[in-house]
């Protein structure tokens, strides 16, 4: 299913994951976050005669990378936090029996906190561990891409290898939470929401502020 969530940002939810993954398109140039499949975003891409900038992964889990080799053919190279480089280990062993045809990337480029300019896109990349210890959130734009940490009403489970509950409670405060009330945020399942709304609503949250 593609929409349109934010002007020029389209979600692409996939899997039976129900995963979210973004392409946000500046003057003819597109930046993928997240890749749960290849096909539905290099359809897109060929149809609306985009010029691929790049593709970062939030994090390792099998459900937002296994597309990203794919994209290899625009001559970019996928971008991750490295202290996922374990996750992807366990993704290529378990893919198939998720039910994945694309087998994970293995070439791809560590990226860690701070700002980075991929073409037109000014990235700030906010290491946010608890979901995974390699997780990141990405502030484009004013724009919050938050990966499997922060989810409309929720946030990342904790119990998978890498998880931790403080941790990522810890992440959403003291990384998160800092920035505008009206920040949009686009998580990597589910619905958009903003940082003010999260504040009010979100159970987990209410905990640590
Ligand atoms: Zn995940």
């Amino acid at each position: 299913m593609i929409q349109e969530v934010v002007k020029n940002i389209y979600r692409f939810t996939l899997s039976e994951f129900y995963t979210n993954n973004y392409c946000f398109i500046k003057n003819g140039k597109v930046l993928i976050i997240d890749s749960t499949e290849s096909k539905p975003i290099i359809n897109f891409i060929k149809e609306k005669k985009l010029k691929v900038a790049g593709l970062i992964l939030t994090h390792g889990h099998v459900d937002h990378i296994c597309g990203a080799k794919s994209f290899q053919q625009f001559n970019i190279i996928p971008l991750m936090n490295k202290n996922d480089d374990i996750q992807i280990k366990i993704s290529q062993s378990i893919y198939q029996e998720y039910g994945f045809e694309e087998e994970p990337l293995f070439n791809y480029q560590h990226i860690e906190e701070g700002k980075l300019k991929i073409d037109e896109f000014e990235i700030e990349v906010i290491e946010t561990p608890g979901h995974t210890e390699g997780s990141i959130s990405l502030l484009i734009d004013g724009i919050l891409f938050s990966g499997d940490t922060l989810f409309k009403g929720s946030i990342g489970r904790t119990d998978l290898i890498g998880g931790c509950l403080n941790q990522i409670l810890k992440s959403i405060k003291n990384k998160l939470l800092v920035l505008p009330n009206d920040t949009i945020v686009l998580p990597g399942h589910g619905e958009k929401t903003t940082i003010g709304e999260e504040k009010l609503n979100n159970p987990f949250i209410k905990e640590v502020i």
